[in-house]
């Protein structure tokens, strides 16, 4: 039960902190490994994504992340790889998914009783490609005053996240998959998009299919979510969805994810670093204790997932100890105990 934890920066280390603290109070018996990536790494190694951590991650398989702040207009990377070979990431925390052949991000995001108001129903799982699109770091000036980006898309990318999509909604129960695109504007890149899904989706007749342009989706998100269950989407629009979907349930700390690859699976918020409210103890941890339960789902523990889940929402919707952003006056830490004694008790 060796798991790799990152701890991030910003908000990052507290709610790692009360992640571990209420995946422990399942009582399974995790070895957490610090895995050193960022500021710290930098600073000993010279580089914030060292290959010896690459290499630690992939052979642990399983890790839990916090958020990495990403300075604006300077977060681009480069890593240079044992045997020579050269990548250039958008930032940190794109260049841990790619390093690590990470390929689908499915964010599950669910309204609370209590909680989410008029979306205390909403359940919609924004599954997220995380390996091309604008953010593939293909761009350039030219000279002063212009500049380009590639928004790259391939068809073994958008084929093998269809396929993930459709695999998702049979293991999860699921009814439809909705692939979100603007293939009216951007008809040839899209439109691949587009086409893959279609070529996919009739691979799954038992899975009901549709797609619908990414401005008509933000719309019918906020006035009819009912009629979306998996959102297929790329890489720029699963993360600005994303974003909508947390803030319709009522905050981005509700609202968790997975980044899953062939071998290796790390589970991170949706959220960021959250500079702004960072070292307060007043950040909300429940979407990175949520995506530590994924973790928990994906290994194979579902009771262990299902117990730590229903104990979040129990505590949530009680109203109790609400950190600041679900309008309490809790903090981080206070949050997480109320979770964890939960869940042993439901043990
Ligand atoms: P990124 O681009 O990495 O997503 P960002 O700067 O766009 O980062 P966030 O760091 O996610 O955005 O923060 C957006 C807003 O949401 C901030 O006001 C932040 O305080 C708030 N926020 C984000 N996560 C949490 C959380 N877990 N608890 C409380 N507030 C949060």
């Amino acid at each position: 039960m060796r798991v790799g934890v990152i701890y991030g920066n910003g908000i990052g280390p507290e709610i790692t902190e009360a992640t571990l603290k209420v995946l422990e109070a399942t009582g399974l018996p995790f070895e957490w490994v610090p895995v050193m990536i960022g500021d710290e790494a930098y600073d000993r190694f010279g580089h914030p994504l060292p290959q010896d951590a690459v290499e630690l991650l992939k052979e642990l398989k399983y890790a839990i992340k916090g958020p990495f702040i990403v300075n604006k207009m300077k977060g681009r990377l480069s890593c240079v790889h044992k045997d020579g070979s050269e990548a250039i990431y958008p930032s940190l925390n794109n260049a841990i998914r790619r390093e690590l052949n990470l390929f689908v991000c499915p964010r599950p995001i669910r309204g609370v009783p209590g909680i989410s108001g008029a979306y205390e129903d909403f359940d919609v799982v924004v599954m997220r490609e995380i390996t091309e699109d604008v953010y593939a770091a293909i761009e350039h000036s030219i000279g002063n005053d212009a500049a380009e980006c590639v928004k790259l898309t391939t068809r073994k990318a958008a084929t093998r996240l269809a396929e993930f999509s459709f695999e998702y909604a049979r293991a999860h129960g699921r009814k439809k998959v909705t692939c979100v695109h603007k293939a009216n504007a951007i008809s040839i890149t899209d439109g691949l998009f587009l086409t893959c899904f279609r070529e996919v989706a009739e691979r799954y007749p038992d899975i009901e299919s549709d797609d619908v342009m990414v401005d008509a989706a933000a719309y019918y998100l906020v006035k009819d979510p009912k009629r979306f269950d998996i959102i297929n989407t790329s890489n720029q629009y699963g993360d600005i969805l994303s974003d909508l979907c947390a803030g319709l349930v009522g905050s981005l700390g509700l609202a968790p994810g997975g980044n899953i690859g062939t071998e290796v699976a790390v589970f991170e918020a949706s959220h960021g670093a959250a500079p702004d409210i960072a070292g307060k103890g007043i950040a909300n941890p429940v979407a990175l204790i949520l995506s530590g339960a994924f973790m928990l789902r994906h290994m194979g523990f579902v009771r262990e997932a299902q117990i730590v889940e229903e104990s979040t929402r129990s505590v949530l919707s009680a109203g109790k100890d609400l950190t600041p952003d679900l309008g309490g006056s809790g903090t981080c830490m206070g949050l997480a105990g109320m979770i964890a004694r939960k869940v042993k008790e439901t043990l």
